[in-house]
């Protein structure tokens, strides 16, 4: 069958899997041409087959020869009803399949990681191989979580505190502007986001470490977060998901008092804004997005989502250049969070149209790593070719 996208609300509806293997393969390509760094042996990534987990997992593993397991939550294809399969589990597929070729260990396991279950398959995993952990990240977004002691399920939203919140998105599907009310939310709404976002199902899995013995002496985690400009404070660090965040932050300094007598530590790092699976569908996020790419890039200091978090292993994690703040946050964002960048963006923002967004903004290529998140619109493959499905599903096998 031939795959085309499937685009709906800035939610990819399939996946072009030898796309989605190009995709990791360049950016395994770019790693290869960085210089090697001095980085953890074993990593347990969490959330580890898109996005930011993904690019972490590629950086340590071609960087430093890092040993990765990865936990994350992908659909298999669907032979019978022509489903393709999320990016994601193509991800998945391919890394497994060339770290191994390339003689660097990896390990997949799919399913959820906020259940007792998946932890105790990981823990089982570790202790068969007789191996510790020198490195966990924790890079879930996830709009649900059922909490596996109370058996509730509790769902994340995206919504502003106090006033509502109008403004300008981007539609994936048209590049076009379109207005975006975004709701009030209660206490509950609150309540539930820092449920599922926060840093309580990273504590489980710490602490489910620690009672195993499975963390190494000088033993490191880090929970990725985002702060965010003026521009996105309503919606992002002022609205439900900056008090999950702001929760989350908090465990580090929990998390680190555990991990003292290893000598570990435990670390929130705060990104850049990229394009990926979980910011394209953060209300305004987009637009702020596309903007400050061509910002960026015409500053000379944009980074992609894989380059950006090379620079924070390499350069600040397993470097000498680690740049904390006052609340002991690693802030590879500085970058974006300049008086450089931001005294540019802002103006911009204040008068984009419809009309102008185009000029002022790289929409182009915002959405363009959008849909190649998903496989598509990647260089040096045919769109017009069938997919066997069943025969990629075999020969790559998730191991
Ligand atoms: P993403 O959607 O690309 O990745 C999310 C990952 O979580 C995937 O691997 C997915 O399989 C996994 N996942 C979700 N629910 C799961 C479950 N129940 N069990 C197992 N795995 C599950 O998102 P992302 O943007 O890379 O976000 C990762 C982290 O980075 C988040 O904490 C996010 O807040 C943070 N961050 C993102 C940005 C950005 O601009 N995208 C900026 C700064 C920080």
């Amino acid at each position: 069958m031939q795959i085309q996208p499937l685009v709906r609300m800035n939610v990819a509806m399939n996946a072009h899997p030898e796309g989605c293997f190009k995709n990791v393969q360049n950016q395994i390509d770019d790693m290869k041409r960085e210089a090697p760094f001095s980085g953890p042996k074993t990593a347990l990534i969490i959330g580890g087959s898109t996005g930011y987990g993904l690019a972490t997992r590629i950086a340590l593993a071609y960087g430093s020869h890092t040993e990765t397991v990865n936990v994350s939550y992908e659909a298999a294809p669907n032979f019978s009803n022509g489903r393709t399969g999320s990016a994601g589990y193509w991800n998945n597929a391919y890394f497994n399949h060339t770290a191994n070729q390339d003689g660097i260990k990896s390990k997949d396991f799919i399913g959820d990681a906020f259940s007792n279950e998946m932890k105790q398959t990981v823990i089982d995993y570790y202790q068969q191989n007789n191996q510790k952990i020198d490195l966990v990240i924790y890079s879930l977004a996830s709009g649900r979580r059922t909490d596996p002691n109370t058996g509730v399920s509790y769902t994340s939203g995206l919504k502003v505190i106090g006033e509502p919140l109008s403004g300008l998105s981007v539609d994936i599907g048209t590049k076009q502007l379109v207005e975006r009310t975004v709701e009030v939310a209660s206490e509950a709404d609150i309540e539930s986001t820092i449920k599922v976002m926060g840093g309580e199902d990273w504590q489980l899995w710490i602490d489910a470490l620690l009672e195993a013995d499975l963390l190494s002496d000088n033993a490191q985690t880090v929970a990725y977060t985002y702060i965010g400009p003026e521009a996105t404070r309503r919606i992002y660090r002022d609205g439900t998901i900056g008090k999950a965040k702001e929760h989350l932050e908090h465990t580090a300094i929990t998390l680190t008092n555990k991990l003292a007598p290893l000598n570990g530590k435990a670390y929130v790092a705060s990104l850049k804004a990229v394009v990926t699976r979980a910011s394209a569908v953060i209300p305004i996020f987009p637009v702020y997005g596309a903007v400050l790419f061509k910002v960026m890039k015409e500053l000379g200091n944009h980074e992609t989502t894989h380059m950006h978090v090379h620079r924070f292993v390499s350069d600040m994690l397993y470097g000498q250049n680690i740049e904390l703040d006052s609340e002991g946050r690693i802030r590879p964002d500085s970058w974006e969070l300049s008086e450089k960048t931001q005294s540019v963006v802002d103006p911009i923002l204040s008068k984009i149209t419809n009309e102008n967004f185009k000029e002022n903004s790289d929409v182009d290529n915002f959405v363009k790593e959008f849909m190649q998140l998903n496989g598509f619109e990647i260089d040096g493959i045919d769109y017009e070719q069938d997919v066997d499905l069943e025969a990629l599903f075999n020969s790559y096998p998730i191991q």
